[in-house]
């Protein structure tokens, strides 16, 4: 579809955080307990469904069913193609052209304000899967763990690290993190701890949803990878330190992770992102010839993370950006598939912490408090190294450039 952003006819709609620019996607639950596939723009929710069942998407080649439905997952299933022409139908529906005036007069059927949308979980998630592909984060673990001199491990720069996540924990924002329990490093006595984690964090992530999947046996190729990546949404990927510290070795991240993730209810589409596009950081060394894409393949996303204190004000203790990924989503799934395996509409794979730089983009409360070492100070005078309970963490993310200004879906959970 076209990407040069036109006027909406919603008032107020083109100056919002959702402008006709955005519609990204997700899923409402009605008051009789149905389900209905929703976009949103400027502070109104639009129930797709409606729009489906009057037939304004019917020679896009989606089904009217799938907006029924309990997930995006059946309608993003059918392809790039299906997705973009109900995208840019959808738009012609919203824009200031006359081609769909007649929806205008009857907008109370399908438009809600955003107030009273119940928005859940917008995908089943099959497989979760998290790499590690920010090149600051990783030399930055590697640093406090292990050793400064060699703080990238051998493979680091030849392949997307990653490992296999836990599904069905991964709750949509605005879902209570409960502090996990478990096993910790052994103190002086050799017995291993037991209890609460002390050292609950977040990750600041992306994720990218799978659309149309692939065979087992039929790896995707990097050029066209993206045509398998239906969207993407902010993520946190929860994390107990304490916990991880004395498990991870030798098989990697295992309960101090699978306790939750938290996605925000609203995917947005690649086509929405086409304005913000950068390359990658150079890659040297150059990765091998299944791994190698030329043009801009990163997006320019600014990343903020909050804390904010139960009954307080938040601070900010973070800004990074989805530009500083060393490896592209689309390398990312290249990769994931190489081997044969067959990812499938829904998958979930989230990027790694994204740190930059600097020491105000570190992604986690491990890097911004160096292990713990140096806290962070916040508005209301009191200090973290890690989470607190009552602390709500809140991710935002916004693009502004390419002639285009949203603000993603954000990702917030409250420690209980
Ligand atoms: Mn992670």
């Amino acid at each position: 579809m076209s990407t040069t952003p036109q006027k909406s006819w919603i008032p107020g709609a083109d100056n919002s955080d959702f402008p006709l620019a955005h519609l990204p996607m997700g899923v409402r639950v009605r008051p009789d307990g149905s389900h209905a596939l929703v976009s949103r723009i400027g502070d109104q929710v639009v129930d797709l469904r409606v729009l489906a069942e009057i037939g304004v998407f019917d020679d896009t080649k989606a089904d009217r069913k799938d907006f029924a439905q309990k997930s995006l997952n059946q309608l993003i299933g059918r392809g790039k193609a299906v997705t973009s022409a109900v995208r840019t139908r959808l738009a012609a529906c919203l824009d200031d052209d006359p081609g769909y005036w007649d929806l205008r007069s009857r907008k109370e059927i399908f438009l809600l304000p955003a107030k009273q949308a119940k928005l859940v979980l917008p995908i089943e998630v099959g497989d979760y899967t998290d790499f590690y592909s920010s090149i600051e984060h990783a030399t930055n673990v590697g640093t406090m763990f292990r050793d400064p001199a060699n703080a990238l491990l051998p493979n680091w720069k030849h392949l997307p690290v990653g490992y296999h996540g836990r599904a069905s924990s991964i709750m949509v924002s605005g879902t209570p993190i409960h502090r996990p329990k478990g096993q910790t490093t052994p103190g002086e006595d050799g017995k291993p701890g037991f209890g609460e984690s002390k050292l609950l964090d977040f990750e600041l992530e992306m994720a990218f949803v799978v659309g149309q999947g692939n065979k087992l046996g039929a790896p995707i190729d990097v050029k066209n990878a993206e045509d398998h990546i239906f969207g993407i949404a902010l993520f946190n990927d929860w994390s107990a330190r304490d916990i991880q510290k004395w498990e991870y070795v030798p098989l990697g991240p295992f309960l101090g992770k699978s306790f939750s993730s938290t996605i925000s209810p609203w995917i947005t589409p690649l086509e929405a992102l086409e304005p913000v596009r950068l390359a990658s950081p150079k890659q040297d060394p150059t990765p091998l010839p299944y791994l190698q894409h030329a043009g801009s393949n990163n997006f320019d996303i600014k990343l903020e993370v909050y804390i904010t204190p139960e009954g307080g004000e938040p601070s900010k203790v973070c800004a990074s950006n989805t530009k500083y990924l060393y490896w592209s989503m689309a390398q990312q799934l290249a990769h994931h598939t190489v081997n044969g395996c067959n990812l499938r509409p829904g998958d979930v794979c989230a990027s790694g912490t994204i740190s930059g730089p600097t020491p105000d983009s570190y992604g986690s409360m491990l890097e911004l408090s160096w292990k713990g070492t140096k806290p962070v100070t916040l508005s209301d005078g009191s200090t973290r190294k890690f989470i607190q309970d009552g602390d709500t963490v809140t991710m935002k993310a916004f693009v502004d450039g390419g002639g285009v200004k949203f603000a993603l879906g954000s990702v917030e959970a409250k420690c209980v």
